[in-house]
């Protein structure tokens, strides 16, 4: 791979709670992939709180990210931060999606957008050349989520962004968001002890926003393709199957040895930023259908959601 080649990126999507932790796991397992999780969270929570990284170290002690600072920027202390974190917040976030939509049909990035694309793209170039040599990882994947990550990032001609868009049925999505989970990465300089936790009625709307949103990607000539969550874990080698041939990675390098179909034991580190704790979990994966929302969410509070997302929920299939 040479400096002017593209990085392929597989951009997971989804509301957060959707499952996405789980394929970032097993696809991190395809030798030509490296999984970063969620560079949306790298400056802040990487780079200036040194939070743990996926394979349990501080940001700052992690081989991996050490070197893909070095890489990029020649070393993270090189990098002005407070810029960085400046310019996060100032063009990846939802409230900017009309500029972006904007740059899609104008072709081009511009102004604050393109200078923080360089340090994103520098970013996920880098992170595919520590993790497989010169030649590059054939794929990053980054699971960022935020759907104005994903219409960002695919502005940037360094990256061949696709978008993996996860959904998962909003009742569950809605019961997993009102349970507080540790937060295992948080680290001294870290005010965050457990992942937020969502009233159903918020998380309801956001599902059909964000969900809807990401159906329309393809309207700026983005490539994606839609997963449920539930489809996923009915026919889970199918399922890596294609979205390996979405990212255009051979099929034939899907780790059966490793994988079985509902187990499997989990090899590979995952240098992953930021993100829901099991991405620490044990090397061990099962999968199941989580269908605890049905008992555990009050009636009036799953007839609540169902209403909202309800014209949503129809044509995504629920
Ligand atoms: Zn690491």
């Amino acid at each position: 791979m040479d400096a002017v080649s593209v990085q392929r990126v597989l951009f997971i999507g989804s509301l957060g709670r959707s499952g996405s932790t789980l394929i970032e796991r097993l696809l991190n397992e395809f030798t030509d992939v490296a999984a970063v999780g969620e560079t949306v969270h790298l400056w802040e929570r990487g780079v200036r709180d040194n939070e743990r990284c996926g394979c349990g170290e501080p940001f700052h002690r992690c081989p991996f990210w050490t070197r893909v600072g070095q890489l990029a920027f020649g070393g993270w202390s090189e990098l002005d931060l407070d810029r960085a974190i400046d310019l996060r917040w100032s063009v990846d976030r939802s409230r900017r999606l009309p500029a972006m939509v904007h740059a899609h049909r104008r072709g081009a990035a511009t102004g604050d957008q393109r200078e923080y694309l360089d340090l994103i793209g520098s970013v996920l170039t880098a992170a595919g050349r520590v993790a497989h040599g010169d030649t590059g990882a054939d794929v990053v994947v980054d699971s960022s989520k935020h759907l104005s990550s994903a219409a960002l990032y695919s502005l940037n001609p360094r990256l061949d962004v696709r978008v993996l868009h996860l959904v998962r049925d909003p009742r569950g999505v809605a019961f997993s968001g009102t349970r507080a989970v540790d937060r295992p990465e948080s680290s001294e300089a870290s005010t965050m002890a457990e992942m937020p936790t969502y009233k159903p009625a918020r998380t309801a709307g956001r599902w059909v926003t964000d969900n809807m949103g990401f159906t329309q990607l393809g309207r700026l000539d983005v490539r994606t393709m839609r997963l449920r969550h539930e489809d996923f874990l009915a026919r889970p080698i199918e399922s890596l199957a294609d979205i390996a041939t979405f990212a255009g990675l051979s099929a034939a390098r899907l780790p059966r040895d490793v994988f079985d179909g509902t187990d499997g034991v989990l090899g590979t580190p995952m240098h992953s930023v930021a993100g829901n704790p099991m991405r620490f979990g044990g090397h061990h994966v099962t999968l199941r259908h989580d269908e605890s929302w049905r008992t555990g969410l009050p009636l009036s509070q799953q007839r609540m959601v169902s209403a909202i997302t309800a014209p949503a929920r129809r044509f995504l299939g629920y």
